[in-house]
C-alpha cells in the first residue's frame, strides 16, 4: 500500500489535516475504534453525554468560525461565560485577580496591597524571563499569588512553579490594570475579561457533533490500527496487517510516543524525548438526580483541601446533555508519574463536592463515568524548548511533520488544532 501522505492520529488535528487535504492521496491511521481523540463524547446508558472534561470552542479566527458554523449549522450556540472561583468558603468571579469582591476583607486588602507594591517596583529584566512563580509575584503581587495563582497552578502543573517557564502564557492568564483590580475588589463587576469570555458549544450531542460533521467530509480514515514501527529510511509505517509506504508523514500523537515507534532513533533524540514532561488528568463525570445543581459553567478550586483543580456543569453548556430533572458535571484531577486509584478519587471527590456545598448529602448520583487523559498538559520547563527543537529537526529531516497539542508538544486549543491542520497541508502534495 502506498500513499503520498500518512496521518497518524485521528484527533481534531489529524482530522483537520485530512479535511484540508481534500481529494489528495492520503490515509489517516487511528488506534481507537473511533476518531475524535480528546474531542470525543461518551454517551452512557442512562442518557447522559459527557465530554473529556469541558471542551468549549473559544474562537478568535474568522476562518475557524466560518468552518465550525458550516459544519454544525443550526446545532451551535454562543454562550457567555459564567465561571467562578471557590475559595475561603465563598464564590468569586473569574478571573480571581480582577474580582476580589466577596472575599474576606483581610484577604482583599492583602491582595490589593501586594498588587500595588508589584506595580511600584521596577524590574531589571522583562517579566517573561522569570520563572512562572516569580512572574506571578511580580505581575500580581504577594496576595493574589498566595490565594490563587500559586496554589491553583501548583495543583494543575504538579511541579515546583520555580521550574515552570512563562512560555505557555499567551492570552491564557488575564492581566488586569490596577483600576480593574480596584474596581473588581469593591464592586461585583460582571465585565468579562480574558480569552474565554464567550464560547461556542453544540446544542446537541456534545463536542462529538463537531467530530461527526468533520468526519462526514473525510474519506480515507482507518480506525483500530496498531502501528508496530516506523522505518524512516524506507518510509514505511508497519501496522498489524499491512505495511504502508509514504512520502510525507504527519504525526499528531504525543511526541514521546512517535519517538518510541521509530526504528533506530539517534541517542541525542532519545535523550531529548526523555526530558519532555507532562501532566495527566483524571476526569470524573457525574450524573445527579436533581435539576440545576449549579447555574455556573465551571469553577476553579485553588485550595489544597480539594484534590481537583476545576469542576464544571455540562447541563449549563447544553440541556441535551442530560435527561430531564437531572444535572451533570465534570471534575478534573491532575496527576503525574504515579498510579491513581479511580475508586478512591471518586469517593474523595464526592465528599469534597459536598463540603463545598455543590452536592447535597441527599443527592443521588445516578451515573458515573471516569475517563483518563494520560497526556493532558505539556509542561513548559527549562528543557522543553531545546528538547523540542532537537526532536523536531530530526523529524523534519525525515519528512515527518509533527503537529497538534501533543504532536507539536504545546499548550493549544481546538481552534489552534484546526488551523495547524490546515497550515500543514501547504507543505504536502
Ligand atoms: C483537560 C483538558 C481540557 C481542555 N479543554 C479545552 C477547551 O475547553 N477548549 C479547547 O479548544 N481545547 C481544550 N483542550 C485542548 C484540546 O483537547 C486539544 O487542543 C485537542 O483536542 C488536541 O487534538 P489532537 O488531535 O492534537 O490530539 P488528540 O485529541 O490527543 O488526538 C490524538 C489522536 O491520536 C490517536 N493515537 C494515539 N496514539 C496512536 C497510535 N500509536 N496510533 C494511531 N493513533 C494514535 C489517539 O487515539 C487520538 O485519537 C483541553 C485539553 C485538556 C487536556
Amino acid at each position: 500500500m502506498k500513499f503520498e501522505t500518512v496521518i497518524i492520529g485521528g484527533g481534531i488535528t489529524g482530522l483537520s489535516v485530512a479535511y484540508h487535504l481534500k481529494n489528495k492521496n492520503y490515509i489517516l491511521l487511528e488506534k481507537e475504534k473511533s476518531v475524535g481523540g480528546l474531542c470525543k463524547s461518551v454517551a452512557d446508558k442512562n442518557g447522559f453525554i459527557y465530554d473529556y472534561t469541558g471542551h468549549l470552542l473559544h474562537i478568535k479566527n474568522d476562518y475557524v468560525k466560518k468552518l465550525v458554523k458550516n459544519l454544525l449549522k443550526k446545532n451551535l450556540a454562543l454562550k457567555n461565560r459564567n465561571s467562578w472561583i471557590y475559595s475561603n468558603n465563598v464564590f468569586t468571579r473569574y478571573p480571581f485577580q480582577a474580582n476580589l469582591y466577596g472575599l474576606p476583607k483581610k484577604i482583599v486588602n492583602e491582595c490589593i496591597e501586594g498588587f500595588v507594591e508589584s506595580k511600584l517596583t521596577a524590574y531589571r529584566l522583562p517579566l517573561t524571563t522569570y520563572s512562572f512563580y516569580d512572574w506571578c509575584l511580580k505581575t500580581f503581587g504577594r496576595g493574589i499569588s498566595k490565594y490563587f495563582m500559586i496554589p491553583y497552578n501548583e495543583k494543575l502543573w504538579k511541579i515546583n512553579l520555580k521550574n515552570l517557564t512563562t512560555d505557555w502564557l499567551g492570552n491564557y492568564v488575564p492581566q488586569p490594570a490596577l483600576q480593574e483590580v480596584i474596581r473588581g475588589a469593591f464592586t461585583d463587576n460582571n465585565k468579562k475579561i480574558g480569552y474565554n469570555a464567550t464560547f461556542f458549544y453544540p446544542k446537541t450531542g456534545g463536542m462529538q457533533s463537531l467530530i461527526d460533521s468533520l468526519k462526514k467530509n473525510i474519506a480515507g480514515i482507518k480506525t483500530d490500527v496498531k502501528i508496530s514501527s516506523i522505518d524512516i529510511s524506507k518510509k514505511i509505517v508497519k501496522t498489524n496487517n499491512v505495511d504502508i509506504q509514504y512520502n510525507n508523514l504527519v504525526n499528531t500523537i504525543p511526541m514521546p510516543e512517535i519517538i518510541k515507534l521509530i526504528k533506530r532513533v539517534p541517542e541525542n533524540v532519545k535523550k531529548a524525548s526523555r526530558k519532555l514532561k507532562w501532566t495527566s488528568v483524571l476526569n470524573i463525570n457525574l450524573g445527579i438526580k436533581r435539576k440545576n445543581i449549579s447555574d455556573k459553567h465551571w469553577i476553579y478550586f485553588p485550595e489544597k483541601k480539594f484534590n481537583f483543580y476545576r469542576a464544571g456543569f455540562y447541563h449549563n453548556f447544553s440541556e441535551a446533555l442530560c435527561p430531564d430533572g437531572t444535572s451533570s458535571m465534570y471534575i478534573e484531577i491532575s496527576y503525574r508519574n504515579r498510579k491513581i486509584s479511580k475508586e478512591k478519587m471518586l469517593k474523595k471527590t464526592i465528599g469534597e463536592l459536598k463540603s463545598a456545598g455543590i452536592l447535597k448529602s441527599s443527592d443521588k448520583i445516578i451515573s458515573e463515568c471516569i475517563l483518563d487523559i494520560p497526556y493532558a498538559y505539556v509542561i513548559y520547563d527549562k528543557n522543553r524548548k531545546s528538547s523540542l527543537e532537537t526532536i523536531r529537526n530530526y523529524l523534519r529531516k525525515n519528512f515527518i511533520f509533527s503537529v497538534g497539542r501533543y504532536g507539536g508538544w504545546q499548550y493549544s486549543t481546538m481552534e489552534d488544532a484546526i488551523l495547524e491542520g490546515k497550515e500543514i497541508t501547504k507543505w504536502l502534495k
